[in-house]
């Protein structure tokens, strides 16, 4: 079995000037700077990314990933961030198709598509978004909405583009709600993404691919969320804004 290591990321959505960016990675920089048992991330919004970036380019194993980006390499897209001007700021991450830029940016699958095509020619590192909402999975749509999402969203890839995904698997209906999914049911969802990606891009693919979990992940649900087998990692949104709460999730999942 390949050995997948866990990645655990910050989405700090539209919250942190960069003065107070630059407060919470100096408290994250002492408690877990130098952890190497997990990759960490760390999303600031776009403003604060060129002040995170000067703290973490010293000597940390923390690494800086964005929101979200524009597929295209320039032009006119007024409020727009292109792929260069994030890798200027040392970039190596993107998050792309979050439920919350799907919801209210309009981002669909061919979007999702779109960017992570440009994210990988750019040599980021996409964590692709997918998830389904409270009705789909009350009406047993779930399988069929994430297969849907997988498929459209990584339409024309192959087993090369895989290597440098990363998925998250975010129902929506735990986003910023406090509910979790079951470690059950979160486990149950992955092992499909899994089967799903090993069915269309092959068996080495599918063992390689880390799936992260988000979705109202705390100190207190991470251990048992992240000790299932097909649970690689966490996307963090709400408790990644303190960097007690982030730094007890990280050490709670990766302790034995
Ligand atoms: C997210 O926004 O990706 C997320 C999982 O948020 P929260 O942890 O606040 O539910």
């Amino acid at each position: 079995m390949i050995p997948r290591k866990k990645i655990i990321a910050g989405n700090w959505k539209m919250n942190k000037t960069q003065a107070e960016a630059r407060v919470l990675v100096e408290d994250l920089l002492r408690d877990i700077g130098r952890f190497d048992d997990a990759e960490i991330v760390l999303c600031p919004p776009f403003t604060a990314l060129a002040a995170v970036s000067e703290l973490l380019n010293t000597v940390s194993n923390i690494r800086l990933g964005a929101q979200n980006m524009h597929e295209a390499a320039s032009g006119a897209y007024t409020g727009e961030i292109s792929a260069a001007m994030l890798k200027e700021l040392y970039v190596r991450y993107v998050i792309i198709g979050h439920s919350e830029r799907r919801q209210y940016f309009h981002e669909d699958n061919a979007t999702v598509n779109r960017k992570t095509k440009a994210a990988l020619a750019a040599e980021l590192r996409p964590i692709v978004c997918i998830g389904e909402t409270l009705p789909e999975r009350e009406a047993n749509k779930w399988k069929n909405v994430l297969q849907t999402q997988l498929i459209e969203g990584f339409a024309g890839f192959g087993e090369k583009e895989l290597a440098d995904i990363i998925i998250a698997y975010e129902p929506v209906w735990a986003i910023g709600t406090g509910k979790t999914a079951s470690p059950a049911q979160a486990e149950e969802a992955h092992q499909f993404i899994r089967k799903i990606v090993g069915d269309k891009f092959g068996a080495t693919a599918a063992e390689k691919i880390r799936i992260q979990y988000g979705g109202s992940v705390k100190p207190e649900n991470a251990k048992e969320l992240l000790s299932k087998p097909d649970i690689d990692g966490a996307l963090v949104g709400g408790a990644s804004l303190d960097s007690r709460g982030f730094t007890a999730i990280i050490k709670n999942a990766c302790s034995e």
